[in-house]
């Protein structure tokens, strides 16, 4: 290789990085035909959503769901007695879980005999790897290709006593030590807010605060007031345009004082939780890898800029995933590393996603997906909102469940669909049907005119297609 040392491995493609991206990738360079390396550094593959991301949150709060059921089955008729929570057996069954997952990984992995080294990747060259496992063995990987997918980690805000095993990122809070008494959690996006519906089903006193002016910033306002209503009914605090700050870590718990975020703000009082749970974004790892030994240029925040066929600066190398900006979701991952790996392999593709849908899995879920009101009204688009109210849905009354709705945003001009929101139990669900009419340049009364299953919740996207501002219509 270029740094005149003898390779170890050498390889057609190299995956750095076995997270959504990376195995997509390696998987699908596999297929191809190419010989392909893949390298992480953790002994399980899956990277951060299976590991210690979707894959885990879902399990949890999947029993935070069931327990959220029980507690409203009084409305009928049913009643069940406080739960009784066997902290290990849950932690096991999340275990098992992620298990399955990685587990089904490895042998997808070694079925396309892609094959993988473990330990902690660094460019040399831009041809050459250097991998140093956990004892300190190291192996040279010599390349043709490469795809970088070294994804992202938690942002450690700085002025917390990190050391403290009280103050936790989101994969501490997955690990669930404990049930704490209260529960601090800092930033109300989809992680700290699926979090604060796990802790709270399971008997925490939780409070959230966030920095911006609303819950779940990049969601239309009108989205989160049924999640916000539902999460007060069952005891969570919030507090938004608050900043958590000067934490002091003390016999009886973490005191943090809270100040406004803007000035003539409102902030509640100091007050001391049993733990906190800081979640307030992920940064890219891309300045973690000895880019700059391989000429791939890195942004100053750790972000890896590539064209629309996810090629860097480096002709040979490609990144994908969290580490070459947002939205950092898994499905934008997978599909970015199939692409990276076709054209690498020379086919003529490029990034041609319209839009990536956002889902919070919270209780009621939230899912949007395209144009928001919120951006439309920025950048001054002429749209009509077609929006249903589940209070009119049978099965969502069925259910108990009216306090969700359905909404299309749509161009005045067109009529095609550009956006929609979706908040309601299942909505992460329910939100493809819109993902794919945007795709394909759908008319709101295509949708309209398309027959929905009744009574489903999935009607609501047929009914919201036939309300428009409010009165039923026709729109031709
Ligand atoms: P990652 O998953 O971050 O994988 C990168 C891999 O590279 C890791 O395994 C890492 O160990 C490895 N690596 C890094 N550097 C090196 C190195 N130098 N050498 C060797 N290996 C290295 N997204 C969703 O779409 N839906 C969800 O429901 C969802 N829930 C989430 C919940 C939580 C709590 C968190 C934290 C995230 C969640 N996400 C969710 C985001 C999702 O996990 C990420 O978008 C996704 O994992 C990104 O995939 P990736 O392949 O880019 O990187």
């Amino acid at each position: 290789g270029a740094s005149g040392r003898t390779a170890d491995v050498t390889c057609r493609m190299l995956v750095l990085g076995a997270g959504p991206g990376g195995y997509t990738a390696a998987f699908r360079s596999a297929d191809l035909g190419m010989d392909t390396v893949l390298v992480e550094r953790y002994a399980s593959l899956g990277g951060v959503c299976l590991n210690v991301g979707c894959i885990p949150s879902k399990a949890l709060l999947h029993a935070s769901e069931v327990i959220e059921s029980a507690a409203h089955a009084g409305d009928f008729g049913v009643t069940f007695g406080a739960p009784q929570i066997e902290i290990d057996k849950l932690r096991a069954y999340k275990e098992k879980v992620v298990g399955q997952l990685t587990k089904g990984l490895a042998g997808m992995a070694k079925q396309r005999k892609v094959r993988t080294v473990q330990g902690t990747g660094q460019f040399i060259s831009p041809n050459e790897l250097e991998v140093t496992a956990d004892d300190g063995k190291t192996t040279l990987i010599a390349f043709e290709q490469c795809i970088i997918a070294a994804g992202s980690q938690a942002v450690k805000l700085p002025g917390f006593p990190w050391d403290d095993p009280r103050i936790m990122d989101s994969t501490d809070a997955l690990n669930l030590a404990d049930i704490p008494g209260s529960l601090l959690v800092v930033g109300g996006g989809i992680i700290g807010l699926e979090m604060a519906t796990v802790y709270s089903a399971l008997g925490s006193k939780v409070t959230v605060v966030e920095f911006a002016d609303q819950l779940m910033p990049g969601a239309d306002a009108d989205l989160v007031k049924p999640l916000t209503a539902r999460l007060k009914t069952a005891g969570i605090a919030f507090y938004t345009g608050v900043k958590a700050s000067n934490p002091q870590a003390g016999a009886d718990g973490i005191r943090v004082q809270f100040e406004p975020a803007a000035e003539g703000g409102k902030a509640p009082e100091s007050a001391v939780f049993d733990r906190v749970l800081v979640a307030v974004g992920r940064s890219p790892n891309g300045g973690k890898i000895g880019a700059d030994k391989a000429g791939v240029t890195v942004t100053d925040r750790g972000f890896i800029p590539v064209d629309r066929q996810m090629r860097t600066n480096a002709p040979h190398i490609f990144a994908i995933g969290d580490l070459v900006g947002q939205p950092m979701l898994a499905h934008k991952a997978t599909h970015e590393g199939k692409l990276a790996a076709e054209v690498a392999f020379g086919e003529k593709r490029e990034w041609v996603a319209r839009v990536i849908p956002s889902v919070a899995y919270t209780n009621p879920e939230i899912a949007w997906v395209g144009v928001t009101e919120t951006e439309a009204k920025a950048k001054g688009l002429k749209i009509g909102v077609g929006k249903f109210p589940w209070a009119a849905s049978g099965r969502a009354i069925g259910i108990g469940r009216t306090e969700g709705f359905t909404k299309l945003i749509f161009d005045e001009a067109t009529h095609r669909v550009i956006g929609g929101g979706i908040v309601g139990v299942h909505a992460g669900e329910l939100i493809s049907e819109i993902g794919l009419a945007i795709e394909m340049g759908a008319e709101v009364h295509d949708i309209g005119a398309t027959i929905h299953p009744h009574p489903t919740l999935g009607e609501s996207v047929g009914m919201a297609a036939e309300v428009y501002d409010g009165t039923i219509t026709d729109l031709y």
